[in-house]
């Protein structure tokens, strides 16, 4: 038996296993295409023939492979009594109640989580894994995980919450990656260095997060009156953005839905509250 298996060793499966392996576990690997074994192998992993052996091998397994449809596949007459599994793959909240359900029908037990780090920093302080699933499941994960960041968060026993926060967080980042990509585009356009904007952006961080903690609290208690910027000023404002876009001679798509949603917000009646209010022309 080893301490722990890793199942899927993509760049963040890689990741996971090393800081593992690094730990001083006894660890178990597998993954499809063998060849990306070997490195976790040469460190003094173990390399299983199946993912049903990996997971016979260890009382834990950690699986990051894709997606669900992929591990189930993978689990599919696997030994499952008594064996913890604790999945990472992308996906939504109904997967991971099916997983498991799944994992349970076998006698297993499962905890389905996110990653907040990328595969860098697993190992680090500056990783972090939100956990959904039965606590004392959790509990029984929790050494592992310390192994692999700073901070893991159990966020309750539906199972499903886990893959809802991860959701809602690639929401947030969507938003921010296509701003910020476009904003480099405007910036190139007026021979500007797109460098120096992720500088001047970076140096923002505190604005920022505080910005994040006011919309959060804002949008909890449905009250908006709280208005350092309103919609009806923001509404402005992103269609000058729009129509800089369009000039710069990009894309402009993602200006004209920014201006588009804080213009019919505005037009809801709710142009003097604060920016966050956008959430109810989201609900529609
Ligand atoms: P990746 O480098 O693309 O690796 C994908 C892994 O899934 C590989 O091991 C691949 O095996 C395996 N796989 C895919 N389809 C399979 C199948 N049908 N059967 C068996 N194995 C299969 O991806 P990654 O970055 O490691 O991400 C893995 C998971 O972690 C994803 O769900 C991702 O969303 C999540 N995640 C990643 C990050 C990140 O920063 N990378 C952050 C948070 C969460 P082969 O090697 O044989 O192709």
């Amino acid at each position: 038996m080893s301490d722990v298996s890793v199942i899927g060793l993509g760049d963040m499966g890689t990741a996971i296993g090393r800081a593992l392996v690094s730990a001083g576990l006894a660890v178990t690997v597998w993954n499809r295409s063998a060849a990306k074994e070997a490195p976790l192998v040469s460190m003094g992993a173990t390399a299983a023939t199946t993912a049903g052996a990996a997971i016979a091998a260890s009382p834990v397994t950690v699986l990051c492979v894709s997606d669900y449809a992929a591990t189930t596949a993978l689990i599919e007459g696997a030994a499952l009594q008594d064996r913890l599994l604790m999945q990472f793959a992308s996906g939504t909240p109904a997967q991971a109640r099916s997983m498991e359900a799944r994992v349970r029908q076998g006698g297993g037990r499962y905890v389905d989580g996110a990653i907040g780090a990328w595969p860098r920093q697993i190992g680090s302080p500056d990783a972090s894994f939100t956990l959904s699933g039965n606590a004392d499941d959790f509990a029984a994960a929790r050494p592992v995980l310390e192994l692999l960041g700073g901070q893991s968060t159990h966020v309750g026993s539906d199972v499903g919450h886990a893959k809802a926060y991860a959701n809602a967080g690639l929401a947030y980042f969507a938003g921010h990656w296509i701003g910020f990509a476009q904003g480099a585009s405007i910036s190139q356009s007026e021979g500007l260095d797109p460098a120096v904007l992720g500088e001047m952006l970076a140096s923002m961080g505190p604005i920022l997060s505080n910005d994040l903690l006011l919309m959060g609290r804002a949008i909890a208690s449905d009250a908006f009156d709280e208005a350092d910027s309103t919609i009806k000023t923001i509404a402005g404002d992103l269609n000058w953005l729009a129509e800089l876009a369009e000039t710069a001679g990009g894309n402009n798509e993602f200006a004209r839905l920014a201006a588009a949603l804080f213009t019919r917000t505005r037009d809801m009646g709710l142009g003097d509250k604060q920016h966050s209010a956008i959430i109810k022309a989201l609900r529609g």
